[in-house]
């Protein structure tokens, strides 16, 4: 029977981060896929010709080459990947559009400040005192636990329509809760996309998962597609092995799995207690246009857009929540390798109101899901006229199905294993339900835990 010192499940972001780490450190290790195509949620597929990337608006994070002390930084140095590899074009500028008020921010922090002192004048003080609290804050420190974030920032800042706008972007871009999130997931989202801010990299997430790949592979690691885990069997609270969908047995001292803290416990042959499902699942758009938004004055980078009184991030009755969504034009980065014009439209979506329809009236609904976007996005660009090449849509249906998350379910469980151990003594969890999550997020988890749960101390330099 094959043995290895550590297997890991699914070749997304932070299992091929894990793997590198391992791999690096001479450890016999083997991650092992479901699907033909790795990267997970962060995937890539291809239809007539035309690449179209699975989850990539913008990667956060954005540092510059030799930035200390940034998570990108220090990730690439773990991961010894030089920061050119990635090529990565900065956006232009990104806006939360409320009803009553418009707010833009870039990589640059400050334009967000300035915006802020501008519309919210009064809040300008209370403003200033959230930055201090953020910066200062250990929001990675693996023991903090679960806090309201909405709680905590509404003792500064006093204003529900700001309260309300600087939450948008940060919970759906990374929210497992509906509403609210862990105050340091707050932290750790606030400063990714207000203080570091938005790149692409050239070729989009292909480039990122090549990477990944060749290096993992150049240092022996072992790499299978199509091979999903079935059954983690374990004998009094200890892994023995793992058995395969095809019915094979693999032997291994650990294993470290990124597909869930539920999807992991359900698959543990020692009845465990199920970790709760998150709610939070979308539907996208992607659509191909004969011309480019730049060419007809649409400059922005990322929507985060907003019809309700309040802002709703919670899951709709209906199969979409039509009144927000986040809208991405992936041209109006600073480098733009797209020979189309390309927009991405996204809805906060219902999972088992998806999952209920029969195939024709599931296509049926989808046709109304690309005449809802392109009439949000005639709304807010009444100028823009192109003629439609090519459009596709994904559901909640679509990821559970490619991905694996229970209810597609994008930031996984609101139960995260901050420190990764489970009720089985050498099973651990990485990525999105150890809690950190997006591109840079999850590789840092699969990093982070590889180092603390697989490695010799001596090893982690
Ligand atoms: C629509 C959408 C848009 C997004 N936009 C962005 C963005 O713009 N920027 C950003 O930073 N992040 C974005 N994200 C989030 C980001 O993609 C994720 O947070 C991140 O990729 C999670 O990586 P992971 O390794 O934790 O998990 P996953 O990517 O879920 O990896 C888990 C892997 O395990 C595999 N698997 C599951 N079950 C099994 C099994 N039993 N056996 C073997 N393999 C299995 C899966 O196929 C998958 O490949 C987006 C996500 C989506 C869906």
């Amino acid at each position: 029977m094959t043995s290895y010192d550590t297997i890991i499940i699914g070749a997304g972001m932070s299992g091929l981060a894990a793997g590198i780490r391992l791999a690096m450190f001479d450890q016999k290790v083997c991650i092992l896929e479901r699907h033909k195509v790795p990267g997970g949620l962060n995937s890539y597929y291809e239809r007539l010709d035309r690449k179209l990337d699975v989850g990539l608006h913008a990667m956060t994070n954005f540092a510059r080459r030799g930035e200390r002390g940034r998570p990108l930084t220090k990730l690439l140095k773990q991961l010894r990947i030089p920061y050119e590899k990635l090529e990565l074009s900065q956006q232009h500028f990104s806006r939360i559009a409320f009803p009553e008020h418009q707010l833009s921010f870039s990589n640059d922090p400050q334009l967000l400040t300035e915006e802020i002192e501008k519309t919210f004048p009064l809040q300008k003080d209370n403003f200033a005192r959230l930055l201090e609290l953020i910066k200062k804050y250990d929001d990675v420190n693996l023991n903090n636990k679960y806090q309201s974030a909405k709680e905590k920032v509404r003792e500064i800042i006093s204003d529900e329509n700001l309260l309300e706008m600087i939450f948008c972007p940060l919970l759906i871009y990374g929210s497992a809760w509906e509403n609210d999130m862990d105050f340091s997931q707050f932290v750790i989202m606030f400063k990714s996309i207000y203080l570091e801010g938005f790149s692409r990299p050239k070729n989009g997430v292909r480039a990122i998962i090549n990477l990944l790949i060749e290096k993992y592979i150049q240092l022996g690691g072992e790499l299978r597609l199509g091979a999903g885990i079935r059954k983690i069997d374990t004998e009094r609270g200890v892994v023995k092995s793992v058995i395969l969908d095809n019915g094979e047995i693999i032997q291994s001292n650990k294993v470290m799995s990124s597909i869930g803290f539920p999807e992991t416990m359900n698959i543990v042959s020692e009845k465990q207690e199920c970790p709760a499902v998150g709610a939070m699942s979308f539907t996208e758009t992607i659509f191909f246009f004969d011309k480019k938004p730049s060419d007809q004055g649409i400059k922005d980078t990322i929507i985060f857009f907003n019809d309700n009184e309040k802002y709703k991030y919670q899951k709709p009755q209906t199969l979409c929540d039509y009144r927000s969504a986040v809208i991405c034009f992936p041209n109006n980065f600073g480098y733009d390798d797209n020979d189309e014009g390309v927009v991405r439209v996204t809805f906060i979506s219902n999972f088992e109101k998806w999952n209920e329809l029969d195939r024709k009236t599931y296509l049926l609904r989808k046709k109304e899901v690309r005449k809802e976007s392109l009439a949000l996005i005639a709304r807010l660009f009444p100028e823009f006229k192109a003629k439609l090449l090519y459009y596709d849509v994904f559901t909640p249906r679509t990821i559970m199905r490619y991905t694996g998350h229970i209810k597609g379910a994008v930031y996984g469980s609101t139960q995260k294993v901050r420190d990764g151990r489970t009720a089985i003594k050498n099973l651990f969890i990485c990525g999105t339900d150890q809690g950190f999550l997006g591109i840079v997020g999850a590789m840092l988890s699969g990093i982070s835990m590889a180092n603390l749960h697989c490695l010799m101390n001596g090893d982690k330099a």
